[in-house]
């Protein structure tokens, strides 16, 4: 522990069990002493995320759904009551109707895509709106995006259409809130088992395919985006916004790979 996050109250959002990506990013952080609310979306979910949010010293664990106004103004009251002010915030959180995260992208539905749109990108701008009023001295505002936004994927989708929306508002919040010394960046995550990955089609194929075909020649786990969070979250990160930093093993910057993996 060299303490980079020390001092530093944070929100986590998106927390669903210890296979989400949230978990990576609260452990690092936590490792280097910052400290931790989270919010989860629905009753059943608490019990999950009451434990872990323990294991990092937490007790801050509140509710709010992203596609209800007044549920992330009571979430953001609630923290203000707690703390006054806010240091960072990472959005861990996307979503669409499973039944479109297979097929093809051409059969997506208005009101699917309405919705994932408004649960996967608008929700970070809402999200952005208030953590900034809570950024008196400045802060850093993280999201989660995949390489399905710029080149198209398997089943991805929608959800590829969406991403891409949220790295765009990424470089315009940036732009924003800017001034205010408030940082906003995406971090686009490889393929990682999670809850949400396992809603996509073929989900087990691509991993194996990031895997023989990344530089690193294997996936990334939580941890390794735990670590790129701490540098973008903490002040190693100070001089960094509106980026979108792949955390992929190197996998977007392949073309073509030599014909060396045995299994191909
Ligand atoms: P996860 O299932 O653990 O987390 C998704 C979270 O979104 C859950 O906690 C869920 O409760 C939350 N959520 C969904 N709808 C919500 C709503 N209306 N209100 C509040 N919360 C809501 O899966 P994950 O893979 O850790 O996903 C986290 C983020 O990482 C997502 O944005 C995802 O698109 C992104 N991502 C995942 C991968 C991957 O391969 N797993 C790769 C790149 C990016």
């Amino acid at each position: 522990n060299t303490g980079l996050m020390a001092g530093k109250r944070g929100l986590i959002m998106g927390l669903a069990n210890d296979k989400s990506i949230a978990w990576g990013i609260a452990q690092a952080v936590a490792a280097q002493g910052a400290q931790l609310a989270f919010s989860y979306q629905g009753d059943a979910l608490k019990k999950r995320v009451d434990p872990l949010a323990a294991e990092v010293g937490s007790s801050l664990v509140l509710p709010c759904d992203v596609g209800d106004e007044a549920s992330i103004d009571a979430l953001f009251a609630a923290l203000k009551a707690e703390w006054g002010t806010l240091d960072f915030v990472v959005h861990a959180i996307g979503f669409s109707d499973k039944e479109q995260l297979r097929g093809r992208y051409v059969d997506t539905t208005r009101d699917n895509f309405t919705m994932t749109m408004d649960i996967s990108v608008f929700s970070f701008t809402a999200i952005c709106q208030r953590a900034a009023a809570m950024m008196p001295e400045g802060g850093s505002l993280l999201t989660l995006t995949y390489y399905g936004a710029e080149r198209v994927m398997p089943h991805y989708n929608v959800m590829g259409v969406a991403k891409a929306a949220l790295e765009a508002s990424v470089r315009y919040l940036a732009e924003d809130l800017g001034k205010d010394g408030i940082r906003v960046n995406a971090i686009s995550a490889g393929p990682i088992k999670t809850l949400a990955a396992s809603g996509i089609g073929d989900f087990r194929y691509i991993m194996k395919w990031n895997e023989l075909n990344s530089p690193l020649r294997r996936n990334v786990t939580q941890a390794d985006v735990g670590k790129s969070a701490l540098y973008l979250l903490s002040d190693l990160g100070s001089g960094v916004t509106g980026e979108t930093h792949h955390v992929d093993a190197g996998y977007h910057v392949v073309g073509m790979k030599a014909v060396d993996a045995p299994d191909i």
